[in-house]
């Protein structure tokens, strides 16, 4: 099922379009942590077209975000990392969130190296802690697209040999308003697991920068889960983004420009859209 967000509340996607649920969770994270529905059979109040409405975050109430990095074999190559061991996710402060066709703000202190990393996000839907191998699967609710745009100056300034030695500015300089557009919708885990890989691939303008399938994860979605339920009592609604793979504008110097239009899509799942926009002149 994939559950879309709008301005006149949750829906499901059918053939032909959204049908507005007639129940009153606040978004989707909402409806998928209410395990007394499904929602592939909830009630609708009314239908409408996908393109009558206004899409918004699927996840807009409450709910942690963390970010996973350095998940795929190709940007750990590109970036010089090492390969990792054990998943480790940075968390950010919550409500950062945006729409999927929300702009990307250049933010005024730091416009001139903000850079996409397209992802898989995880939503988690049952709660856990310490979660046996195999067994996170059953703790996410679906999976959505993610942008973790990063302002690299800022990012960096807290980081010297790929190592981070000040948590507050790589902290800062992702999670600049308007910087975690997420969605177009939530494909729940029980379809995204009918598929035997999800494809990813970013566009700037059109132009392809990043493709790659979670074949190429270090970490396939469960062993992430499990991993951050290792540190973290993971609960309904937390977001996990789980890494980016090569392509990133840090490797080419090709940063993001006011005008630019990126686009993250992922199978099944469908496409980011997001205007970069320049810096509010101070008054
Ligand atoms: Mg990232």
């Amino acid at each position: 099922v994939r559950l879309y967000n709008t301005t006149s509340g949750v829906a499901r996607a059918d053939d032909d379009g959204l049908a507005l649920l007639g129940t009153a969770h606040p978004d989707v994270a909402a409806l998928l942590g209410d395990h007394d529905i499904d929602p592939s059979t909830a009630p609708v109040r009314g239908r409408v077209a996908l393109d009558d409405v206004e899409l918004i975050s699927p996840v807009t109430h409450g709910g942690r975000v963390f970010l996973v990095g350095a998940n795929y074999r190709d940007h750990i190559e590109e970036a010089g990392l090492a390969m990792p061991k054990r998943v480790g996710g940075l968390p950010l402060p919550s409500g950062i969130l945006s729409g999927p066709v929300d702009d990307i703000r250049l933010p005024a202190e730091a416009p001139n190296e903000v850079d996409y990393e397209g992802e898989i996000a995880i939503l988690i839907g049952q709660p856990g802690h310490e979660i046996a191998p195999g067994d996170g699967w059953n703790h996410i609710a679906g999976l959505c697209a993610a942008n973790d745009v990063s302002a690299r100056d800022v990012q960096h300034s807290g980081m010297a040999d790929g190592r981070v030695t000040d948590i507050a500015r790589v902290r800062l300089g992702k999670s600049f308003p308007s910087f975690k557009p997420i969605g177009p919708c939530i494909l729940t885990i029980d379809e995204a697991r009918s598929y035997p890989r999800l494809s990813l691939s970013t566009r700037v303008n059109g132009e392809v920068r990043q493709s790659a399938t979670t074949d190429d994860m270090v970490f396939d979605l469960s062993a992430i889960v499990e991993g951050m339920s290792m540190a973290t009592d993971l609960r309904p609604g937390d977001l996990i983004l789980t890494g980016t793979p090569a392509g990133i504008g840090l490797t080419t110097g090709r940063f993001l420009q006011a005008g630019d239009v990126v686009e993250v899509t992922v199978s099944g799942i469908g496409t980011l859209r997001n205007q970069v926009v320049a810096p509010v002149e101070p008054h």
